[in-house]
């Protein structure tokens, strides 16, 4: 558990965020080792995924978390504990969303690490115009989500995150270890294999962290003005961007 949460405006920086030097990567070929770990852990458990992790990448390791629930973060500091949790604020969220970053941070054996975009909403909508979110998502997402991601990741050989095959068709063959081309690393899914059962008795038996919005009607939990409640039978996602094609943020892609 830390005391003070670390704010990362992203411009630039090829630092741990956190200030020290990092591991370097000793010239490994994070992609073939991605590979074969892909193939190697496919059956293993998500705390056997995350040790590996932490056993190979160390403080070039971090967690994503959408604060949607504190599972994966959970999970990963039992491998490591004071392991790097990187939470993307931006600026659009629920407040049940920013109070449970702030239930976690202090409450669990991790490192959060909230990163920002380089602009205020105020400021992007003074440059594109108000409610850019309902007339171009994608650049909003890729303003918001997907650069500051890219940049908050730098230090990083490995990010892992809390995708599920079971959370909609366009991820069902996610894979639990695979090379992320887009941003150059070892992106790991840890409970991919789980269903929304195991993650409901994962809850339950470690007492984990999740959003009140979770008890509230969503299944899935994003920006507040692209988020709705779902209806019985629809998929998590579907109340993510409903009415329009787009399913995901572009940070998966
Ligand atoms: Fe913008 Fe909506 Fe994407 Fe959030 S989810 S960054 S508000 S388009």
């Amino acid at each position: 558990m830390t005391d003070t949460r670390t704010e990362i405006h992203t411009g630039g920086t090829d630092a741990h965020p956190d200030g020290t030097a990092g591991t370097p990567t000793g010239g490994r070929d994070l992609k073939a080792l991605a590979e074969q770990a892909g193939r190697d852990l496919e059956d293993s458990s998500p705390l056997e995924i995350l040790a590996w992790a932490a056993a190979t990448f160390g403080e070039r390791f971090c967690v994503t978390s959408s604060m949607e629930d504190a599972v994966v973060a959970h999970l990963a500091s039992r491998a490591l504990p004071g392991v790097d949790v990187v939470f993307l604020d931006t600026g659009y969220h629920f407040e049940e969303t920013i109070g449970t970053r702030d239930a976690v941070e202090a409450v669990m054996d991790v490192n959060l690490i909230t990163l920002t975009p380089t602009r205020t909403v105020a400021e992007q909508d003074a440059e594109h115009g108000p409610r850019l979110h309902d007339r171009d998502p994608d650049l909003c997402c890729a303003l918001r989500k997907v650069a500051p991601l890219q940049e908050g990741l730098t230090a990083y050989e490995a990010w892992a995150t809390g995708l599920r095959r079971d959370e909609s068709p366009t991820r069902a063959n996610t894979p639990v270890v695979a090379w992320d081309e887009k941003r150059r690393k070892v992106k790991i899914a840890p409970i991919a294999r789980w269903t929304q059962e195991d993650v409901d008795a994962y809850v339950a038996e470690h007492g984990v962290l999740t959003n009140p919005l979770l008890m509230d009607g969503y299944a899935s939990v994003g920006c507040a003005p692209c988020t709705r409640r779902v209806e019985a039978g629809e998929d998590a996602r579907a109340g993510r961007w409903a009415g329009r094609a787009k399913t995901e943020c572009g940070l998966h892609g």
